[in-house]
């Protein structure tokens, strides 16, 4: 069970969210056992998942992998009919936010692969590229671009200490246990008036973030502020507009003024989603309880996934369906993932797995040319 709030020690009474069977979704759609568990702390307004036990194995033995195919050229947004690619877009918008001096030092702290900063140094050339880690599995990527003695696996060499212009992170907090760590650290590698810079995901702009199993940490604006002030730095900015779903964050190793504290409380907001997601595995029943026949699902990412899950009888699914022509050639829990027009003769209902907020309006633009039952999110 879970002790204490992973931002500011208060302990912690009963979840608010628990799934109804122990069964728990991953971000990349891997159903692992366990119950997934989320508490919200009133008192400095972050929530928290406990890790899996099951998790443990997941990051060793798929996690790298996954996230390794993941994460390249993720189409991150279509403007003008220009394709704009994640990596890019987060390039783009450090470097608005960011005066990074001639020959800074960057360190990407947790860096994976490394791929912004690789990106970040292709912009800016004059940049010196420091990575850090846990685990050998990136070295190839990172020879690419960084020399060797500013790699660090594991364990950060003591000269770094002071060093950096500025400390970069991109989605590495969220499945942090001890968050507290990672910032006071950061802090502890900056230079006096260096610049800390992150992207965590923003449960308020994509509820599906409260449920998936390997997002311990869930922050909003007051634990961000909670947790980058007890560790000293000062809040340049809490930019929840910049990157879709995420929250965009800007902190300074210094002793001025930030931003003004953020007040209001999150507490109803989290609340109403761990309502939403507690009543969804119940409403999933209820419409697979009210018919009978073949069924299939719209969408084979997370709310398709968790859909299945949900389903007391999984067996009467026969396929899962997606727009995105790269699905189409995969699998999803041992089921063929087709085209929308591929939809098979005998299926007579439909569960749509997609975000509440888009569901209605793509599935509006799909003519089934027949009748069908359809459970929307
Ligand atoms: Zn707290």
């Amino acid at each position: 069970m879970m002790g204490a709030c992973n931002i500011c020690g208060e302990s912690l009474g009963a979840p608010g969210y628990e799934s109804a069977r122990p069964v728990s979704i991953t971000s990349l759609c891997q159903v692992l056992e366990g119950y997934t568990r989320v508490w919200h702390c009133a008192s400095c307004g972050h929530t928290q998942t406990a890790p899996l036990p099951a998790l443990e194995k997941f990051y060793a033995e798929d996690y790298h992998i996954l996230t390794a195919s993941e994460e390249e050229d993720q189409l991150y947004a279509v403007r003008e009919g220009q394709k704009i690619f994640r990596t890019e877009h987060q390039v783009s918008t450090l470097l608005a936010k960011l005066d990074l001096p001639p020959n800074a030092q960057v360190l990407d702290y947790g860096c994976g692969k490394a791929s912004t900063l690789k990106s970040l140094c292709g912009r800016r050339d004059d940049i010196a590229p420091h990575v850090f880690d846990v685990g050998e599995q990136y070295r190839d990527f990172w020879n690419a671009f960084v020399t060797a003695e500013n790699q660090a696996v594991n364990e950060v060499p003591a000269e770094w200490a002071g060093r950096f212009d500025a400390v970069i992170s991109f989605f590495a907090l969220e499945h942090v246990a001890a968050p507290r760590e990672f910032v006071a650290e950061a802090y502890r590698l900056l230079r006096e008036g260096g610049t800390f810079y992150f992207l965590v995901p923003n449960v308020f702009a994509n509820t599906a973030d409260l449920v998936v199993a390997d997002h311990v940490n869930h922050f909003s604006e007051i634990s961000l502020q909670r947790l980058l002030s007890d560790a000293g730095f000062s809040v340049r900015e809490i930019d929840g507009t910049a990157h879709n779903s995420a929250w965009v964050v800007v902190a300074e190793k210094s002793d001025s003024d930030g931003m003004a504290p953020t007040t209001n409380s999150v507490a109803d907001a989290i609340n109403e989603m761990a309502e939403y997601w507690n009543e969804f595995g119940n409403r999933v029943r209820a419409f697979e309880n009210a018919s009978n026949g073949e069924a299939v699902i719209y969408g084979s990412g997370f709310y398709g996934t968790f859909i299945h899950a949900c389903l007391a009888r999984p067996e009467v699914v026969n396929c899962f369906l997606d727009q995105n022509p790269h699905r189409q050639r995969q699998a999803l829990l041992e089921k063929p993932i087709l085209a929308p027009e591929k939809l098979p003769e005998t299926a007579r209902r439909l569960y749509v797995g997609l975000n509440p907020r888009i569901a209605r309006e793509e599935l509006s633009a799909v003519d089934w040319q027949r009748e069908l039952e359809v459970f929307f999110p």
